[in-house]
């Protein structure tokens, strides 16, 4: 199993889906793990208590990863609690259906700000944090299949993570010769609170057309998670890892 005692995670959207699993996964292989949440004390709160089982301290906060100046309070009030940030996972999202026509531009605005600049502010402060302590990092971002081949009524959702990839892609070129690697993950159809009300009306549809015959599971996304974070991925930098049960095989 996978160890990471003595490093300190930071997850974004910590506290449902994807981001709890990985919560998780680094609590319980040894991690100090930072998460934030945005309005859903409850869930966050339950998972601290979870975690506090295993070795590792963990800390969570309120923080709208779309505001700058709380996503610098969040880091500032994480560091009175814990050692500089090892591995930072950016995960918060929102998924909201809209077509071309009847979109606004504050939805356009508010999915981008959420899913990409938080992305953004993220990963420049942490970089800058990794490089004065001379860690060699990990930064993972959650991507989409919909940044890599665009998603009908969510075109501001696809560009958001298709932003996430060239960004990636772009900082991956500047941090690699101090050795902190920059990575995605891409996932499709996973069943968490964001895809909820699709599955209650076509679960059986969308597990039909996957290959692999079953829908992922948040937990699918942290395996990958860890294993990027890992020394197993030492040369893998400005990558893009699908877990998608093969999804966009079929388009
Ligand atoms: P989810 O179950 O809806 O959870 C979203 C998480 O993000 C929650 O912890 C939420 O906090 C947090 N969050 C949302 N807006 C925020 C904000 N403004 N500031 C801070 N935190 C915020 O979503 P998920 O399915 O786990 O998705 C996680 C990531 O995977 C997202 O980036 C999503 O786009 C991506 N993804 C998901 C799927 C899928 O099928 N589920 C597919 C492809 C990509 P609260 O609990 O406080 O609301």
């Amino acid at each position: 199993m996978l160890d990471f005692s003595g490093k300190t995670v930071l997850v974004t959207g910590g506290s449902r889906g994807i981001g709890a699993a990985t919560v998780r996964a680094f609590a319980s292989r040894g991690a100090n793990v930072a998460f934030n949440y945005n309005k859903n004390y409850r869930a966050a709160d339950l998972l601290k208590q979870e975690c506090e089982k295993f070795d590792g301290n963990i800390f969570f906060m309120e923080c709208d990863v779309s505001a700058y100046n709380e996503v610098e309070l969040f880091l500032k009030k994480m560091g009175d609690k814990m050692e500089n940030v090892d591995i930072l996972v950016n995960n918060a999202g929102i998924w909201i259906e809209a077509n071309i026509d009847s979109y606004t531009v504050d939805m356009w605005r508010k999915t981008i700000q959420v899913n990409l600049d938080s992305v953004f502010y993220f990963t420049t402060l942490i970089a800058r944090q990794m490089r004065e302590h001379n860690t060699k990092g990990s930064i993972i971002n959650i991507s989409s299949t919909a940044g890599q081949v665009g998603e009908k009524n969510y075109s501001h959702y696809a560009a958001s993570k298709g932003g996430i990839i060239s960004f990636t892609k772009s900082v991956a070129q500047e941090l690699g010769p101090d050795g902190i690697r920059v990575n995605c993950i891409a996932p499709g159809w996973i069943e968490t609170d964001m895809t909820e009300a699709i599955m209650k009306t076509n679960k059986s549809k969308i597990k039909k057309m996957m290959p692999l015959g079953f829908i992922p599971e948040p937990q699918d996304i942290s395996n990958g998670i860890l294993f990027l974070a890992s020394d197993m991925a030492r040369a893998i930098t400005g990558e893009v890892l699908n877990i998608n049960g093969g999804s966009v095989l079929c388009g």
